[in-house]
C-alpha cells in the first residue's frame, strides 16, 4: 500500500489571482517556477498529463475537454494587449480526459473547450515549455460542495497514471470589494477567513470546509459565489489519508487570498 501511496503524482492548489500574474515576475509567480521544475526533478521527468480545474469553466453538468490542440482562450475583457498576446500551446490529452470519465461516467466529453486563462495564466509559469498534455475537468456550476468532493474522489486513480491534477481557483475571492479597493490592505474578513480554511487545511477536517457556508459572515464575503472555491474542494478531496501537504505561497491581496498548496 506505501509503495502504491509513493507513486501517487503530487497535486496542486493554486490561488491564481488577477489575470495580468500570467505575465508578471513576482513572489507568487516565482514560486510557481520554482514548483515545476522541483517536480519535474522529483518524478525524474515530466507528468503523463495535467487535468486543470479552474474556476473559469463554468457548466451544467460536468466535462472534460477532448480537443486535440486546445485554444488560448481569453476569457476576460479590458485587460492590456500584452494579455491577449499570451499562447499556451501545449497539446490536449484526450486519451487521459476520456479515461476520467470511465472512472465517472457522469462526466460528458466537450470537443470544444481549450485553455482558460485561469489554466494558462498558471501553467505557463510552471511548466513554460507548454510540452505537456493538458485537458480540463469543468466544475458544475449547480451542484454542492459535496457533488465536487465525491466527484473527485472518483478521478483518484489518475493520480496513479502520472496524472498532475492542479485547482486553480482562490480561497477568498470577492471582485466587488476588490475593485472598491484594488491595491489596499487587506478586508478583515478575507484574513479571517483565509486563516480559517488554512486551519481545516492542516487539521483535514475537510467537511468543515465542504459546509463553508455554514461559517457566517466572513464566509459570505469570502465566498460570494461558489467558482473559485470549487477548484479547493477538488484538490483537497485527491489528498489519501497522511500525505504530506505543504502551503507553497500565502498572501492575503485586499479581498483575494493568494494561498497555495501542494499535495504529496
Ligand atoms: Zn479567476
Amino acid at each position: 500500500m506505501q509503495e502504491l501511496k509513493d507513486q501517487l503524482t503530487p497535486v496542486l492548489f493554486v490561488g491564481h489571482g488577477d489575470p495580468m500574474n500570467a505575465v508578471r515576475d513576482n513572489a507568487f509567480t516565482r514560486t510557481l517556477a520554482v514548483m515545476g521544475k522541483t517536480l519535474e526533478k522529483e518524478l525524474n521527468g515530466k507528468p503523463k498529463a495535467i487535468m486543470m480545474i479552474s474556476a473559469h469553466w463554468l457548466t451544467r453538468g460536468t466535462f472534460v475537454s477532448v480537443t486535440e490542440k486546445p485554444e488560448t482562450i481569453y476569457d476576460f475583457s479590458g485587460f492590456p494587449e500584452e494579455l491577449y498576446k499570451v499562447v499556451y500551446p501545449a497539446p490536449g490529452a484526450p486519451e487521459t480526459a476520456r479515461e476520467a470519465i470511465r472512472l465517472a461516467p457522469e462526466i460528458k466529453e466537450d470537443a470544444e473547450w481549450g485553455l482558460d486563462h485561469g489554466a494558462w495564466s498558471v501553467l505557463r509559469h510552471i511548466f513554460p515549455a507548454a510540452d505537456i498534455p493538458v485537458f480540463q475537468l469543468s466544475i458544475d456550476y449547480y451542484k454542492p460542495m459535496q457533488y465536487h468532493f465525491d466527484l473527485a474522489r472518483k478521478l483518484q486513480p489518475l493520480r496513479g497514471q502520472g496524472v498532475l491534477v492542479i485547482g486553480s481557483g482562490n480561497i477568498v475571492h470577492n471582485l466587488r470589494a476588490y475593485f472598491e479597493n484594488p491595491s489596499g490592505s487587506p478586508f478583515d474578513w478575507a484574513v479571517e477567513f483565509d486563516a480559517w480554511v488554512k486551519e481545516k487545511i492542516v487539521a483535514r477536517d475537510f467537511q468543515s470546509l465542504i459546509n463553508y457556508q455554514s461559517e457566517g459572515a466572513a464566509a459570505k464575503l469570502a465566498v460570494p459565489t461558489p467558482d473559485h472555491y470549487a477548484p479547493l474542494i477538488y484538490a483537497l478531496a485527491f489528498a489519501e489519508g497522511n500525505e504530506k501537504m505543504e502551503f507553497t505561497y500565502e498572501e492575503v491581496q485586499s479581498s483575494v487570498s493568494m494561498r497555495s498548496f501542494r499535495v504529496g
